[in-house]
């Protein structure tokens, strides 16, 4: 087998589920064994890698060749960690090879574009130290909360260029939504069933909080709305209130998640709910909003020549591949903070991640390699 398929096969043995808000980052659960396996790959190549810790036990590496931090720079950025296993009908961690593909848990998402990156990487360094810097980003914590990449953007200067690996099939995502969660909690006061008028119900208040939400998605839907991405949406997807059947609920919560569009930014999204809300004459009670996690949209112009340079190399082996936008929020939405371009490019079918039997095509694979070389040498040469 070729050394992109067997780096992805050793990667996929390396259980990396990303632990979310866990506590505890033992295996099969967490980026750090990972993550040594990364930077110990670099040192063995004699590529210069760095640990860049992010947050107990999380930590992004960063391997990096080409002249000092002064120069010019793009940067290849791929994750860390997977989604859970526990529905997986294949074996998740003993990466097979068969009908032309690797299966196992992160082969497409995203260990698969990562091996890729790795091994151009290797190669380009073998071509004696390139005209600009060129790093490798391999960050935690993308499927939960974005916290590596996040941290990435503080441990790399210069940057003029990024390519975010996630499977595409070659296809590349100049635009994807972004995502804000918040937590809204309503309280009450308790009391025996037998006498509510004792009591106030919190899932009450938030029953009305919920008519409200839903009466906004068409609001959103008329008012917010990208020609490419469509529109904003809103969701509610989790609700839980309530102790016992016989008592009235003291406090409800629902979490409820908001897609943007590039003209929103997620602070405008917090404040838009929480004065609707507010203004609205059934919900005359107080009521908390937390945010949880808030990511901004990502937009970049087609028309930028890295954009164009970068569906040049994708066409070169991909025909097919064209300018798309995506339905799912990438790494892109942090790193968009270096004011560089953040294209999404790379081997696999984002149809195959966080499936049960997930798997990338070796062709695919093989040709990503290729294409993370020419996009790094046609940005090289367009010094
Ligand atoms: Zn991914």
């Amino acid at each position: 087998v070729s050394e992109v398929v067997q780096l992805l096969q050793e990667m996929i043995a390396i259980p990396s589920i990303s632990p979310g808000y866990r506590e505890s980052f033992e295996s099969p659960y967490g980026e750090s064994e990972i993550g040594e396996f990364v930077a110990g790959w670099l040192r063995n190549h004699r590529i210069d890698g760095q640990r860049q810790d992010v947050a107990p036990g999380r930590f992004n590496v960063i391997g990096r060749i080409g002249p000092d931090i002064a120069a010019r720079t793009i940067v290849l950025c791929s994750h860390l960690d997977t989604v859970d296993v526990s529905s997986m009908t294949i074996p998740p961690y003993d990466p097979q090879v068969r009908d032309g593909r690797v299966w196992g848990r992160g082969a497409c998402d995203d260990k698969g574009p990562l091996a890729a990156m790795m091994i151009a990487l290797k190669r380009l360094s073998h071509e004696g130290s390139p005209g600009a810097g060129v790093v490798l980003a391999a960050a935690c914590g993308e499927e939960i909360g974005m916290l590596g990449s996040a941290a990435a953007v503080d441990a790399v200067q210069n940057v003029e260029a990024v390519v975010v690996g996630e499977p595409t099939l070659f296809d590349v995502v100049y635009a994807h939504k972004g995502v804000v969660r918040w937590r809204i909690t309503t309280e009450g006061k308790s009391a025996h069933a037998a006498s509510p008028k004792l009591g106030i119900n919190a899932i009450y208040r938030m029953g009305r909080i919920i008519q409200a939400i839903e009466e906004y998605q068409s609001v959103l839907a008329d008012e917010r709305r990208h020609p490419a991405l469509g529109p904003a949406t809103i969701n509610v997807g989790v609700a839980a209130g309530g102790s016992q059947i016989n008592v009235v609920p003291e406090s409800c919560h629902i979490d409820v998640d908001r897609r943007c569009i590039p003209a929103e930014t997620p602070k405008q999204a917090t404040e838009d709910l929480r004065s609707r809300l507010e203004s609205d004459g059934r919900i005359d009670f107080d009521f908390k909003i937390e945010p949880l996690s808030e990511h901004a949209a990502v937009e970049c112009d087609p028309e930028n020549p890295f954009l164009k340079q970068v569906l040049e190399c994708a066409q070169s082996l991909e025909p097919n591949a064209s300018f798309q936008t995506a339905p799912y929020a990438t790494d892109a939405t942090n790193l968009q903070r270096w004011n560089a371009p953040t294209p999404v490019v790379g081997p696999g079918d984002m149809a195959d991640a966080h499936t049960a039997a997930e798997s990338i095509s070796v062709e695919q694979l093989e040709l990503g390699v290729e294409l993370y070389c020419r996009i790094v040498k046609r940005f090289i040469d367009g010094a």
